[in-house]
Order: structure tokens, then sequence, then C-alpha cells
């Protein structure tokens, strides 16, 4: 609650039941202070309900859009923009079109990431091994059996 005159703080008088201002000494009556509050919190409260309004009414469009979207797919069908090789292609085209900002990026990303890029090349690297064990394994099995001769 602030003056109308300087905007300073009001203080309440309990002994006068008036509202005084502590800077230019102004008085006022309660009952004016609690209204213009109340004004004031109305005033808040509808802006907050038209701002919630408009993103309600946000939401809903774009859901419509959505809908139109995926009838017209389900009856059109996709359009070849949405297939996998389209999108493949595409990138391709853009990777070899821009070779050096590929590389930039692929080289942020791998610094951004490097746990995990560590782990995935382990991993790979025991996919390999696990691979060789299991040829060398097979290959065992396939020969005869030898048994070593003791001499
Ligand atoms: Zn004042």
């Amino acid at each position: 609650m602030n003056c109308l005159k300087c905007t300073y703080k009001l203080v309440l008088l309990s002994n006068r039941r008036q509202y005084k201002c502590a800077l230019c000494s102004n008085l006022y009556p309660p009952k004016d202070i609690e209204n213009r509050e109340f004004q004031k919190l109305n005033e808040l409260q509808k802006i907050q309900d038209v701002s919630n309004l408009n993103l309600q009414r946000k939401q809903k469009l774009n859901q419509i859009r959505d809908i139109k979207k995926a009838l017209k797919h389900l009856f059109n069908g996709k359009p070849e923009s949405y297939s996998k090789e389209y999108i493949n292609q595409k990138s391709r085209e853009w990777r070899a079109k821009h070779r050096e900002q590929d590389l930039k990026r692929k080289r942020e990303y791998n610094q951004r990431n490097k746990e995990v890029v560590n782990l995935r090349c382990r991993i790979r690297n025991y996919r390999v091994r696990q691979g060789q064990l299991a040829l060398e394994l097979s290959e065992d099995l396939d020969s005869p059996i030898t048994i070593p001769s003791l001499c």
C-alpha cells in the first residue's frame, strides 16, 4: 500500500484507524486504501487471466493444426519429405556441401560428450574383441581335438 501523492509506503495508525504516509504525512481512510488495493489486485488478476486464455488458445490452435496435418497425411499419404530415405539423402548432401562445418560440429560434439564418446568406443572395442574370441572358439571346435602328448 503506497501513498497516492508520493507513492511512499503507508503505515496503519491503529489508534486513529487511518493510513498515514511516513514521508508526506498524508492521511487516508482505510476504506479508500483497501478499495484501491482490491482494484489493483483485480487488475492484476484480469491481466493474468487474459494471458492464460491466450496461452490456452495458442495450445488449442496448435492441437488443431496437428490434427489437420495428421488427417491430411492419413488420407493423402505422407509427403516424400517425411521419408527416412529422403531425410538421410538430404543430410548426406548437406554434409558433403558443408564439410568444414560438419567436422567442426562433430568435433564440438565429441568435446562436449567426451565420456559418452569414450564409453561408446570402449563398447565397440569389446564387441569386436568378443566377435574375434567367438570366431577363434568356433575354429577350435571345428578342428579335431588334439590331446597334447606327454613325453
Ligand atoms: Zn506520501
